[in-house]
C-alpha cells in the first residue's frame, strides 16, 4: 500500500515536473545566497550554507573562547540580534576568564539568565490562568491542569523535559479549539505567543545553550542566519521539492514555520509580507545582472499570493522595467 502510495506520488510530481518548466535548478537557487539576500519572512541577510559548513569543520570552534571569537568575527554582522548580544557578552567574559571556552562561560551566566527567564514565563502563564475565570468549565480544568504541569517544568530547577514553548501553545490552542468567541481565543493565543524563544531573548538563549558543547553553541551563535530552501506549500502536502516551490528563508523562520500555512506564518512575523517584497527587489536586481531568472520571481508572486490568502502581493513591475 505505501509503496503504492509513493510510485503515485511519484507518477504525480513526474508529471507537474513536465508540465511546468522549473526555473532555476537547485544549484542556481542556492548560488543566489552567495549575493547578501535578505530572508523571505524576517528580512535579515542570510549566510550560504557552504560557509557554515566549512566552519563546522573548526576544531578551534571547540577550544578557548578567545580563538572562537576570532573566527566569528567576521560573520558578527549577520549574526540575528539575540545572538549577536550573546556574541558580545561572550567576548567581555572570554576577556575576563581567558582559559574558558564558550560552554564554561555561559555556565557561568546561565542561573542568573533562568531566573530572569522564569520571571517571564511566569507573568505570561499567570495572564493565560486568568482565563480559567472566563472559560466553560470543562476547559477551565484542562488550563487548569495544563498550567499546573507547565509550573512543575518551570519552577524545577532540574526538570525531566525543559520547558517547549511551540509545544504549550500547540496544547493551549487545542484546549481552546472549541471555543465560541473568536476574540478571547485569540487574545489567549496572543498572550502565549509571548513566551520568549531563544531568538527573541538573550536569557532564554543562554539557558538553552548552556547545556551544549562549545562548538554547538558557537555554531548557533550563526546557525539561524544560515540561508535554507523553505517549501512553500509543505512537503508533507505533497509540495513539490523544486524551485517551483522554494523560497529562500533563513533557517530559524524555516524551522519555526513548520508545516503551518503561509497566513499563520504571518501572524507571528507581520512584516513578512514587506520582506518578502525587499528580497524580491534583490531577486529582481539579480535579474537584471543574469544571476537570477525571471521566471522564479513571477512564480513566486503567483505562489507567495495565493498561498498567504492574498496578503503577500509581491510589486514585480521592477522586472519589465529596461
Ligand atoms: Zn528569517
Amino acid at each position: 500500500m505505501v509503496r503504492m502510495e509513493n510510485k503515485l506520488k511519484k507518477t504525480k510530481k513526474t508529471f507537474e515536473n513536465e508540465l511546468l518548466q522549473i526555473p532555476l535548478t537547485k544549484k542556481e537557487l542556492k548560488n543566489l545566497l552567495n549575493y547578501r539576500i535578505p530572508c523571505l519572512c524576517c528580512g535579515k541577510e542570510m549566510l550560504h550554507p557552504d560557509i557554515y559548513m566549512n566552519l563546522m569543520e573548526k576544531k578551534e570552534l571547540s577550544g578557548k573562547a578567545d580563538d572562537a571569537i576570532k573566527i566569528l568575527e567576521p560573520f558578527e554582522n549577520i549574526m540575528h540580534p539575540v545572538e549577536r548580544q550573546v556574541f558580545n557578552m561572550l567576548k567581555s567574559l572570554s576577556a575576563k576568564y581567558p582559559d574558558k571556552n564558550f560552554k564554561e562561560l555561559l555556565e557561568i551566566k546561565k542561573d542568573i539568565h533562568e531566573l530572569a527567564l522564569v520571571k517571564i514565563q511566569s507573568s505570561i502563564f499567570n495572564k493565560v490562568s486568568f482565563y480559567r475565570r472566563i472559560l466553560p468549565k470543562k476547559m477551565a480544568r484542562q488550563l487548569r491542569k495544563l498550567m499546573i504541569k507547565t509550573n512543575d517544568i518551570i519552577f524545577d530547577p532540574e526538570p525531566h523535559k525543559p520547558f517547549s514553548r511551540r509545544i504549550f501553545i500547540y496544547k493551549l490552542k487545542n484546549i481552546i479549539r472549541n471555543l465560541e468567541s473568536k476574540t478571547i481565543k485569540e487574545e489567549i493565543i496572543k498572550i502565549a505567543r509571548r513566551l520568549p524563544r531563544s531568538s527573541d531573548e538573550v536569557c532564554a538563549f543562554v539557558v538553552k545553550n548552556a547545556r551544549k558543547r562549545p562548538e554547538v553553541i558557537a555554531l548557533n551563535l550563526i546557525h539561524s542566519s544560515v540561508g535554507t530552501f523553505e517549501h512553500l506549500t509543505p512537503k508533507c502536502m505533497l509540495g513539490l521539492s523544486n524551485s517551483l516551490n522554494f523560497a529562500l528563508e533563513c533557517s530559524y523562520c524555516n524551522n519555526s514555520r513548520h508545516h503551518y500555512p503561509i497566513p499563520v506564518q504571518i501572524e507571528e512575523n507581520p512584516d513578512m509580507p514587506r520582506n518578502a517584497q525587499l528580497q524580491t527587489d534583490k531577486l529582481i536586481a539579480l535579474c537584471k545582472k543574469g544571476i537570477c531568472n525571471k521566471e522564479y520571481i513571477e512564480n513566486l508572486r503567483e505562489v507567495l499570493y495565493w498561498l498567504s490568502d492574498r496578503y503577500i502581493n509581491l510589486d514585480i513591475s521592477k522586472l519589465y522595467l529596461t
